[in-house]
């Protein structure tokens, strides 16, 4: 986790990351781990304070117990922009904040997921990092636009990295 804040601090990444994980964070996200209702990936809850975020993350090391590093890192990054979207709700008039916040993502931080996944693991192909990047998202608009060739690769990549099939096995 160290080593990965520490890819985070470097990186070219975006302006929520470094509110939450840089030296000068305004914004936190702990992570724990543990059973996570429905069998979901992970849960954040969190409060807001002004622009700042405060989140809480589950993550559900039940389902996840095999998954490699790139599919809980991925999933992490996808939590920490629920946390985000507590102090910073991208349509307040759309009261289901998961899809709100799902749709968000899928139009506008698909990319950005897949470019910090790719610096942080070098050996990661980029066809994978967006297909990770599209993890959670399977009920948005943008996801349902998809051809089902893409729609097919996204789920297939998914299902292997998270059965720890394909990526960087976790110690
Ligand atoms: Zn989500």
């Amino acid at each position: 986790m160290n080593n990965l804040k520490g890819g985070i601090f470097d990186g070219r990444y975006s302006i929520i990351l470094h509110e939450f994980y840089g030296d000068k964070a305004n914004s936190t996200i702990s992570f724990s781990e543990g059973i996570v209702q429905n069998g979901d990936d992970a849960h954040t809850d969190g409060t807001s304070s002004g622009i700042y975020a405060y989140g809480d993350t589950k993550i559900n090391n039940v389902t996840l117990k095999n998954a490699s590093q790139e599919y809980l890192v991925a999933t992490m990054m996808h939590e920490t922009l629920h946390a985000y979207f507590i102090a910073h709700p991208p349509s307040p008039i759309i009261t289901d904040r998961n899809s709100r916040d799902h749709n968000q993502m899928a139009n506008d931080y698909v990319c950005i997921i897949a470019d910090a996944l790719s610096e942080l693991f070098p050996n990661l192909q980029y066809n994978d990092a967006i297909s990770l990047s599209w993890g959670g998202l399977g009920y948005t608009s943008a996801y349902t636009a998809l051809s089902k060739g893409a729609k097919d690769t996204i789920e297939s990549t998914n299902i292997n990295f998270k059965m720890g099939l394909n990526g960087t096995k976790c110690n």
